[in-house]
């Protein structure tokens, strides 16, 4: 079965307009969402647009400021302090990749935690650690999701993720650690990567390597979660990181690049969004 994140998050996002239609009434106005995007890499400039047509989609409101390539990081991090001060601002999001002249670590710390929608200031990762409330970040929430809608049991299975970054790989391993999983994390260093990869009844790739998960790596019946966004050096076109036609017919359950993992982490997105404005319209009382 081929899990279709464009499907899902069409869904998702549906039933997050008719809550946002909502708002107006019950708030006096909708979410607000303000992307940055430094520059003007192709790449970027797609999500960027991704994000305002799923934010139209929600009704949300969507603001996205582009800044030149060469802003210094002192009038970025002044600009988010801006927007962190605005009580009109909910969720702020700075595109990433930045140029090697700004901090990407201080950006993300300068974001107020409460309007961090992509869970990944250092106060979110810790809470998320520490199992205690807060944002998840988009792309980890967006698989679990997915796996769940699948009807994939969680509970009590060999799950391997490859890769250890911060935004996919250690995330998506603590979720799925969360959910009673077993979890091995891969990642270059790690010996007879196959080997280990052939225990999984969840395999969750995130490493960045065109077609890199090969058929002999993947147990029958597997569910194969793919993360990677790359460029087909023959053709030029998207694929993910696992040769979806080889495996495709020994898993159990697939997705596919694109319209996999990618979908449902701007619909993630949106749900933060929602979530950090709903936190700010309805304080939890302590
Ligand atoms: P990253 O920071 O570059 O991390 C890549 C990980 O892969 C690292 O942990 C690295 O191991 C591991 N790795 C590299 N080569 C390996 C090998 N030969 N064997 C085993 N592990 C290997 O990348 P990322 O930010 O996590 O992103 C991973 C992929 O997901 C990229 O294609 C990215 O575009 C995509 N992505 C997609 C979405 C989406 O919404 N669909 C969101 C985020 C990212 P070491 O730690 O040992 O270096």
């Amino acid at each position: 079965m081929i899990i279709s994140g464009k499907e899902l998050s069409a869904r998702l996002k549906a039933e997050m307009a008719g809550q946002v239609s909502s708002f107006p009434e019950k708030y006096g106005r909708v979410p607000h969402l303000v992307v940055i995007l430094v520059g003007d890499d192709p790449a970027s400039v797609s999500y960027v647009t991704g994000k305002a047509k799923a934010s139209q989609v929600v009704g949300i409101k969507n603001t996205t400021i582009r800044k030149p390539v060469d802003i210094s990081e002192d009038e970025l991090l002044g600009l988010i302090r801006e927007l962190n001060a605005d009580d009109t601002v909910d969720g702020i999001l700075v595109q990433l990749p930045l140029p090697e002249h700004i901090s990407e670590a201080k950006v993300i710390e300068t974001i107020s935690k409460d309007k961090d929608v992509d869970g990944f200031h250092p106060l979110n990762v810790a809470a998320l650690w520490q199992k205690q409330p807060c944002t998840l970040p988009c792309t980890p929430k967006g698989i679990i999701k997915m796996l769940k809608t699948a009807g994939v049991e969680i509970k009590g299975k060999r799950a391997v993720v490859i890769g250890r970054s911060n935004i996919v790989g250690l995330p998506v391993a603590k979720l799925l650690l969360d959910e009673n999983a077993t979890v091995t994390i891969a990642h270059s260093r790690t010996a007879d990567l196959p080997s280990v990869t052939r225990e999984a009844d969840i395999l969750v790739v995130a490493i960045g390597r065109p077609r890199f998960v090969t058929a002999d790596m993947v147990k029958d019946g597997a569910a194969v979660i793919d993360v990677g966004v790359n460029r087909d050096p023959e053709t030029g076109k998207l694929c993910g990181d696992v040769d979806f036609a080889a495996i495709e017919p020994k898993a159990s359950v697939i997705t596919p690049v694109p319209g996999g993992v990618g979908p449902m982490t701007i619909c993630c997105l949106m749900e933060n969004t929602i979530e950090c404005f709903l936190n700010k319209m309805t304080p939890k009382k302590v």
